[in-house]
């Protein structure tokens, strides 16, 4: 499976140091992206055009939205629709982030119908799941990964769960480690990885071994070969370390 290095800008970058990282990404990826790894960037709306235009023409890398509002448009003062990610060259999008579920509240349900709309307006999803660390602690990390895995894929139609394959990448977060610089441990990642594969086996059958499963919470340069290493990790979604282009260079190489 290709493995997928995504790097999540969250709310940094105006449009001109957008266009001095992509520059500085494609003039390193000139010669062109290691075959197996699929590069893709979330950068905040405003810069998704630039991205696009830098990245356009080239193979191995993708571009997409952090959030969106799910219906196709309206009286939604402050958000934006796929369509409109779709206008500015998106072709993924980023839903269920710990930051969007935390910070802006944002339910099971709410991260349901932004699935589901997002697969059927034709975009590819990553949705991202993970437990705090008090559930950590109570050990909850199971029964959480299933909710969110269920609560998000259980209400799509029959006919979508069977597309899935290509459409569908699973982030684990764990919330602990995002922008902490805790990092989860291999025995942890490996755990989580191979509970979210057979939650997905449970729900969607074979389909289930085609779906990428990334890890993401303080990957750096120097953890990043030995997540990237361990069974059922098949991608790194990268927060803080994506922001400087040769930190995420020396990722995309791991
Ligand atoms: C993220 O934003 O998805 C993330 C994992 O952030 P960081 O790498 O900074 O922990």
């Amino acid at each position: 499976m290709q493995k997928i290095i995504a790097a999540n800008w969250k709310m940094y970058k105006t449009r001109p140091e957008a266009a001095q990282t992509v520059a500085e990404l494609t003039q390193a990826l000139a010669g062109g992206t290691p075959h197996d790894r699929l590069v893709l960037i979330f950068p905040p709306f405003t810069s998704v055009d630039v991205v696009v235009a830098a990245f356009r023409d080239k193979k191995n890398l993708a571009v997409g939205g952090q959030n969106f509002y799910p219906v196709e448009q309206g009286a939604f003062t402050g958000e934006i629709s796929t369509a409109m990610l779709k206008d500015a060259g998106a072709t993924w999008v980023l839903v269920g982030h710990s930051e969007r579920r935390h910070v802006f509240s944002e339910s099971d349900e709410l991260v349901a119908r932004k699935t589901a709309f997002a697969l059927e307006q034709g975009f590819k999803v990553m949705l991202c799941v993970g437990e705090t660390l008090q559930e950590r602690e109570a050990g909850q990390l199971r029964d959480v990964l299933s909710r969110q895995l269920s609560s998000a894929l259980g209400p799509l139609p029959e006919a979508q769960r069977g597309t899935l394959a290509g459409r569908l990448a699973i982030a684990y977060e764990p919330v602990w480690a995002i922008g902490t610089g805790k990092v989860a441990g291999p025995a942890e990642v490996r755990e989580a990885h191979a509970a979210l594969r057979a939650l997905l086996a449970e729900m969607l059958g074979e389909t289930a071994a085609d779906l990428p499963i990334l890890y993401g919470g303080s990957v750096k340069p120097t953890n990043a070969s030995a997540l990237v290493g361990l069974d059922n990790v098949d991608g790194l979604l990268v927060g803080g370390a994506s922001l400087e282009a040769q930190s995420f260079l020396q990722i995309i190489g791991s």
